[in-house]
């Protein structure tokens, strides 16, 4: 199959679309980046790249590194995690507290913030320091990417934590029910650190590549998580990937994703590719208005999808 030539054509037909949706203006550093742009990458098991528009650019991957860290605390933990966290859609905001309370202080899945500041606390607490458990997340990020340079802003992470009460309280009502073992701030600080790691949508494409062969980067040829648990990951982003929009994009897209309030999603075919797309404004969902867009296309045009 030509991919380029799908992407191309996506490309041409997504310029309307990239005058719609809103960026994310809650984070402040987040809200200056510029509405129109767009890029998308497709990443083969023989790391043959496929790409086009702004796949170099940079842009912070959010909410996607719940991905990578869900990935090393189930490794860490195996089942044992789930007594922390479910994996259920939430149908509910990504950051809402109502639910957390009446649910005893379980986060519904690691994908929503509670879920996934309760699995940075998991990790703070295997690694002993928050400064060794950032250190294992970005080498995790930077061996899957293939980039060893790749690093957070701390000016997004500042601009979180700034504006970061909500997420705070979260992580103190986790406290309150026994669900949460370290000290609140540092390890939101943490948490805010892994979600402002800036990333291209080549270097995120072949970061996900492991997800589409069974755990195991074809590449490589490392396995970074067993089978079995990839399926799990696969399965909690395919239902719980996108918000309370998981259903939709499920519907429309048909693939396992995680997207972030940055405009970047991450996408797997099982046994065929990753693939990456970014466009910073986003539907009412909060996802990427044009990458939601981009990745239909693509998988009724190329007839890609787990379905
Ligand atoms: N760091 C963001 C927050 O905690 C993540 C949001 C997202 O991408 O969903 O609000």
């Amino acid at each position: 199959m030509d991919y380029q030539a799908i992407l191309d054509e996506i490309y041409e037909e997504i310029q309307p679309e990239l005058k719609r949706g809103k960026v994310a203006d809650y984070i402040p550093a987040l809200a200056e980046v510029a509405q129109e742009q767009f890029a998308m990458t497709v990443t083969l098991e023989d790391g043959t790249v496929y790409s086009v528009g702004d796949a170099k650019k940079k842009f912070s991957i959010q909410s996607i590194s719940k991905v990578f860290t869900f990935t090393l605390a189930l490794d860490i933990y195996s089942t044992e995690l789930y007594k922390r966290v479910g994996v259920e859609p939430s149908g509910n905001p990504f950051n809402s507290l109502v639910q957390l309370e009446y649910e005893n202080g379980i986060p519904r899945n690691p994908f929503i913030n509670a879920g996934a500041i309760a699995i940075t606390d998991s990790l703070v607490s295997h690694y002993k320091d928050h400064y060794k458990t950032l250190e294992v997340i970005m080498n995790f990020v930077r061996e899957l990417s293939g980039n060893p340079s790749l690093s957070f802003d701390p000016e997004v992470a500042n601009s979180e934590m700034e504006y970061g009460d909500r997420n705070l309280s979260l992580a103190h009502l986790m406290k309150s029910f026994g669900n949460f073992e370290n000290d609140v701030t540092n390890t939101v600080m943490t948490y805010f650190k892994h979600c402002s790691i800036t990333m291209n949508t080549e270097e995120l494409s072949r970061a996900f590549l492991f997800l589409a062969f069974a755990g195991k980067d074809p590449i490589s040829g490392r396995e970074f998580i067993t089978c079995p648990k990839t399926k799990r990951i696969n399965a909690v982003m395919l239902t719980c990937g996108h918000y309370d929009a998981s259903g939709e994009f499920a519907f429309h897209v048909g693939l396992p994703a995680k997207s972030g309030v940055g405009g970047g999603i991450a996408a797997v075919v099982p046994g065929k590719m990753s693939i990456a797309v970014w466009s910073p404004a986003l539907n009412r969902y909060g996802n990427s208005h044009a990458g939601t867009l981009a990745l239909e296309k693509f998988t009724t045009k190329t007839g890609v999808s787990i379905f």
